[in-house]
């Protein structure tokens, strides 16, 4: 492989904007042949400053600007915790076929019978595969799938009257929505340490629950873990936390690592969510939209959040297909989101699952995890492995070398943008020193697996040899490194410079 090492200047793109002379258009509009009607002074502008370009132009502009991102579709994605798997285009068509794409969030029961019948078939599938009792589709991401799950963990003691429930559990290992949300829904988190395996530590659980059991609402706990790792003792968990009363939440965004394999529900879960934009191969990154459907055990049931699908008439003899109708649970937390939840991700879902089938998923989960470990296996004596054990779908590695001091996590990752690759997820999980964590998924083929084990070695080369190539990375992208926090925090939302800006 030739990888580019000469750095380049950071070249931006103009802005259509300095693309702009006066007179030039992108369109001829026909003669008027209707009488001109002047419009009112108040709602003309003199200075109105739109780019006056042709048609060619806008097209290359545009164009040259999808071309600087890059996507699961242009290259190999291994960015941990998200499953950037190939979205098959069979569930774009699906998304977008008339019927569905046209229909109005407003339109009545009787005239959306078959947008119904998906989402009633999508709630009993996302059901079975983890071995709930009932799933609502309404949450519009992962993160709040989780607020809807610990709004509806608080519901249920304060409806049997204990309101001493303040506290939730959840490991050091968690993403970091998971504090968020116990935060955001008014609770206190207990944060638990793991053990030399990667497991939560046992110890430490029974000991919080001895002391402060009356208090604990519940825990939150991925699995497999965000290290990649199954919780070995996760029955012993279950069991610890129920005992003190509290109720059992499942971060589900790693379910990839467990179709046909676990079913959370059955392992005594009470909720969980679901990821549709990861395990269900819907697009995501760039901000949504999302889906985080919440599955339940029989005590939640009741608050689920709404409205979630029923049959309202089974079928009679003559008739072929039952009719559906919205209902909201019993105790319900209410609405997450308005209408009912992002109704295009449902349908690519859908088709994802109808076209897999049962047997179809089990493979799926399993390709992901093999994919993991052939990918842990080729860099055990490259890289340090924190955790020396089988992983799930993901595994990290710790991005530095004792023989290389200075180079870092982010130089790998910044590096590794120069071989063709997207970096994997760095600096998470936080117990992990300069973590890298990889996930490449199932849709890759071994070449791509392959060419990807054969940069992280010469990259590690490189880290000995000529460390400054890992530092001055990355050589061949149209920027160089960024200020991270300042393009995060201080966004420029508007392209033409002569319009005000967002702050003024
Ligand atoms: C992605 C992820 C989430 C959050 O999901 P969003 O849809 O991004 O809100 C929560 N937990 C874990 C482990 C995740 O990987």
């Amino acid at each position: 492989m030739t990888v580019a090492t000469e750095t380049k200047q950071d070249v931006l793109e103009p802005l259509i904007y300095d693309l702009s002379v006066p007179g030039r258009t992108g369109v001829n509009l026909p003669d008027c042949d209707v009488p001109e009607t002047p419009l009112p002074d108040d709602l003309l502008r003199d200075d109105l400053k739109l780019p006056e370009v042709g048609e060619l132009q806008v097209v290359r502009h545009f164009l040259k600007l999808s071309q600087l991102n890059y996507s699961i579709d242009k290259g190999f994605y291994p960015l941990g915790s998200c499953t950037m798997k190939y979205n098959p285009k069979l569930n774009e068509d699906m998304a977008r076929l008339p019927g569905f794409a046209l229909q109005h969030p407003l339109s009545d029961e009787a005239g959306s019978q078959g947008a119904l019948a998906l989402m009633y078939q999508l709630q009993e599938w996302l059901a079975e595969l983890s071995g709930f009792e009932a799933v609502s589709l309404a949450p519009a991401a992962g993160a709040q799938g989780e607020f809807s799950g610990i709004l509806m963990i608080r519901n249920y003691h304060l409806d049997r009257g204990d309101s001493e429930r303040t506290k939730i559990l959840v490991p050091n290992s968690a993403h970091g929505t998971n504090p968020a949300t116990v935060t955001m829904a008014g609770f206190d988190v207990i944060e638990l340490p793991s053990d030399d395996k990667g497991n939560v530590d046992l110890e430490a659980l029974r000991t919080v629950c001895k002391e402060k059991g009356p208090q604990i609402a519940g825990m939150m706990i991925t699995v497999p873990s965000t290290l990649g790792l199954f919780e070995a003792h996760i029955l012993d968990v279950i069991e610890i936390v129920h005992e003190a009363g509290g109720l059992m939440y499942m971060d589900g965004a790693n379910m990839n690592a467990l179709m046909g394999q676990v079913k959370p529900g059955e392992l005594g879960f009470d909720v969980m969510h679901y990821n549709l934009h990861k395990t269900f191969s819907t697009p995501h990154g760039g901000g949504g939209p999302g889906s985080g459907p919440v599955g339940v055990g029989d005590k939640l049931k009741p608050f689920l959040p709404g409205p979630i699908v029923e049959i309202t008439e089974e079928p009679t003899e003559d008739e072929e297909a039952p009719v559906y109708g919205f209902k909201m649970p019993e105790k319900s937390i209410g609405r997450m989101k308005a209408f009912h939840g992002n109704f295009g991700m449902h349908v690519r879902a859908y088709a994802y699952i109808r076209i897999y089938g049962g047997e179809g998923l089990r493979e799926v989960s399993r390709h992901a995890v093999l994919n993991a470990n052939y990918i842990r296996a080729q860099l055990l004596d490259t890289y340090k492995v924190p955790y020396p054990r089988y992983c799930g779908h993901e595994f990290v590695l710790e991005g530095r070398f004792p023989e290389a001091e200075g180079i870092h996590a982010l130089d790998i990752s910044k590096r590794l943008m120069d071989y063709g690759y997207h970096p994997p997820t760095n600096y998470f999980p936080l117990i992990v020193p300069e973590a890298l964590l990889i996930e490449p998924t199932e849709t890759e083929t071994k070449d791509e697996l392959d060419g990807f084990i054969d940069a992280m070695k010469q990259i590690a080369e490189e880290a000995r040899n000529d460390p400054d190539l890992l530092h001055d990375a990355p050589h061949t992208a149209p920027v160089k490194r960024l200020d991270e926090v300042k393009a995060a925090k201080d966004l420029i939302l508007c392209c033409a410079p002569a319009l005000p800006s967002v702050g003024d």
